[in-house]
């Protein structure tokens, strides 16, 4: 064990809980960690959101000597933060590109005099050198980085400033770290503690568990709607966050849910930020208030009885629907996680990946999350097994998400797979002509729209041999074969194209086993629309 610098006792830690913040005992690990810290050693704490991280290291910050610095990327959040700590007594104070000079010195002159327990600090501010020799003149306690995470490329939230606290150790050596996140696949977890020399720190790994979390995902079919009627028919008067992808659909669903008489409110990048921070205290404040956001909103976050979070648009990885559920039921209380997904999603995100900056790696590993996403999605086993075998731990089925309420059958597609993928070859064949899914499916079951008569597809041998399912369900088809890998989207307009296993369906040496679609559109949509 490292020297401590002062004497501290882990035996203080449980009487500071009580004294200033009021909680009555320890959760979960919470207090092997602070004692491990409090006596000078290294931590690496994997801890889902509203496990209790924060006071890992505000406890120990307040025990220990000198002031406990801790590293957040959440900007925006550093004044809450602190005020909140301020109302409980607590000396803490941040600094961050937000604040002028006379701030700043203000702040930095508490730190050396040692009156502070707790400083806050944006990751950029260790690039300066003027702010690494302001640390060598106070007493240091601890450093915490919180949202650890970001040092991994791998993960989905990488921040290049975060490489940079390596060196934090080798300037300090003496200084006990703690690291914290709520992400964690293993794959993150082992960059996470080599990219900041944590490999010989202690390890506390907990549950990733959210029992009262239900898990549901559903087929998109009129998202608005449906989510209005799971608002009305499970959740009125209840606070939510709505996600969606683009700033355009938060507007529209937030006056969809306005004009449908539920208090709603967007959150995005593109408000100034009056509106923004009044929208998001409202939430805070205020009960039974919806926000419709992009991800933008719910970082740090912490309201406790959020009752549902609903996304309307594919997350791009398990990490980050992981999170943005996440935000529901902290208190312990039951609570919905629920998704609407269609190929529409699949569809446009591969399209994004296709665009987007960065290198090939770059989008390989975007594909590969988005892969694990469509996984979770189109599983017929238990999605919180799923979820939780993703972060590498085991669970049993929990009885409590949609797949474990309403199991759904599987069925052998490997015809219905077939069919399609010849229709994909027949049309890329005959006329090279680049159509997407709606074509296909049109062509599949016979139907002679203006498109279909204009390319003269109804000639095609093709037509009308897939008259057996439904429109849904030839897109539940399209759909699984593209989170399979047997079939692929490129280009503008999504047209679909082969993949190197599709070969294998289509000359019968592979099965495709598909999740069913429902009998009918959801109940929630129907009666939306009637
Ligand atoms: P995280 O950072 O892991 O998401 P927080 O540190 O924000 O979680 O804690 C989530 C909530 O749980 C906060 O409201 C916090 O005050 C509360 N909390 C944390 N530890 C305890 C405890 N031992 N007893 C009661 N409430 C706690
Ligand atoms: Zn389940």
């Amino acid at each position: 064990v490292p020297a401590a610098p002062a004497a501290a006792e882990a035996g203080d830690a449980l009487p500071v809980l009580r004294r200033v913040f009021g909680y009555d005992a320890f959760r979960g690990e919470q207090q092997q960690i602070i004692d491990h810290v409090v006596s000078g050693g290294d931590a690496l704490v994997l801890m889902p959101t509203g496990g209790g991280k924060s006071l890992c290291y505000q406890i120990p910050a307040l025990v220990r000597a000198g002031v406990g610095v801790v590293i957040s990327p959440l900007i925006a959040l550093m004044q809450d933060q602190v005020d909140a700590l301020r109302a409980l007594g607590v000396r803490a104070g941040f600094l961050n590109s937000t604040q002028d000079f006379d701030e700043r010195r203000l702040v930095e002159a508490e730190f050396l005099a040692g009156e502070l327990d707790l400083l806050y600090l944006a990751p950029e501010r260790l690039q300066s050198e003027a702010t690494l020799s302001l640390l060598d003149r106070g007493e240091i306690s601890l450093f915490a980085i919180d949202e650890a995470h970001c040092v991994a490329s791998w993960g989905h939230d990488f921040r290049p400033d975060y490489l940079t606290l390596s060196a934090l150790h080798e300037r300090w050596p003496k200084v006990p770290r703690i690291a914290l996140t709520a992400t964690a696949t293993r794959a993150t977890h082992a960059e996470i503690a080599s990219r900041l020399k944590l490999e010989d720190a202690r390890h506390f790994v907990a549950s990733f568990d959210r029992p009262n979390i239900q898990y549901r995902i559903a087929p998109k079919d009129d998202p608005k709607k449906q989510l209005l009627h799971l608002l009305r028919t499970e959740h009125a008067g209840d606070a939510g966050i709505v996600y969606c992808l683009s700033r355009a659909s938060v507007e529209k669903t937030a006056e969809f849910l306005v004009r449908n008489g539920i208090d709603a409110l967007p959150y995005h990048a593109g408000l100034d930020a009056r509106t923004r921070a009044a929208n998001q205290s409202r939430f805070l404040r205020e009960d039974g208030l919806v926000v419709v956001a992009t991800i933008a909103f719910g970082m740090g976050i912490d309201k406790p009885d959020v009752r549902f979070v609903a996304h309307l648009d594919l997350p791009k990885s398990v990490e980050g629907y992981y999170q943005e559920t996440g935000r529901a039921g902290r208190d312990g209380q039951p609570s919905t996680a629920w998704l609407a997904y269609g190929l529409q999603d699949v569809v446009q995100q591969r399209k994004m990946i296709e665009t987007s900056e960065g290198d090939e790696a770059h989008r390989r590993r975007l594909s590969s999350h988005l892969d694990a996403m469509l996984a979770l999605c189109e599983t017929v086993d238990c999605r919180r097994v799923r979820l939780l075998a993703y972060f590498g731990q085991q669970g049993d089925a929990c009885g409590n998400c949609d797949t474990c309420l309403s199991p759904p059958e599987s069925w052998d597609g490997t015809v219905a797979g077939q069919k399609l993928l010849s229709t994909v070859v027949r049309l890329k064949r005959e006329r090279n002509q680049k159509f997407g899914a709606g074509q296909i499916i049109d062509i599949l079951l016979g139907k002679k729209t203006a498109k279909v008569i204009q390319f003269d597809h109804d000639a095609l041998s093709v037509f009308g041999i897939g008259t057996e399912l439904r429109e849904a369900e030839w897109r539940g088809v399209v759909r699984q074969l593209l989170a399979q890998g047997l079939l692929a989207v490129e280009g503008e307009y999504g047209t679909l194209v082969l993949t190197d296993a599709s070969g294998e369906v289509l000359r019968g040496q592979r099965k495709v086993m598909l999740r069913r679609e429902p009998e009918r559109p959801t109940r929630a949509a129907k009666e939306a629309k009637s």
